[in-house]
C-alpha cells in the first residue's frame, strides 16, 4: 500500500486536464500542458536546460498507464511517451513546486 497513491486518477478531456483525488480527499488538477511542461525524461530535462520549450500546440494527453503503484505513465497526443511521474511529483507540480524539484 503506498500511502502517496490517489484514490481516483483520471483524465478529462473536456478540460483537459489530470484530476486526482487523494488518500486525504484533497483534489488536484493538472494541465496536459502543466503535465508536459514538468516532463521529467532525459529528453525533456535536456532540452529545458538549453532553453527549448517543451510546449507544443499537441500537449495534450491521449493515454495514462499505471506505473506500478508509484505512479502513472503518460503518453502525450505528439507519442511522447517517457514522461514518468510518481505521485510526489504530481502533488508537486499540483502544488506548484515542482520547479524546485526539477532544476
Ligand atoms: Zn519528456
Amino acid at each position: 500500500m503506498n500511502l502517496d497513491a490517489p484514490h481516483s486518477v483520471k483524465y478529462k478531456k473536456q478540460s483537459e486536464a489530470l484530476e486526482l483525488i487523494w488518500a486525504d480527499g484533497s483534489k488536484s488538477s493538472i494541465s496536459g500542458q502543466a503535465l508536459r511542461r514538468y516532463c521529467a525524461c532525459s529528453v525533456c530535462r535536456a532540452k529545458k536546460q538549453v532553453g527549448i520549450d517543451v510546449i507544443t500546440d499537441k500537449a495534450q494527453v491521449s493515454n495514462i498507464l499505471p506505473m506500478g503503484t508509484s505512479g502513472i505513465q503518460v503518453i502525450f497526443a505528439d507519442g511522447h511517451d517517457k514522461g514518468i511521474y510518481p505521485w510526489p511529483y504530481l502533488q508537486a507540480i499540483a502544488a506548484n513546486r515542482a520547479m524546485e524539484l526539477i532544476n
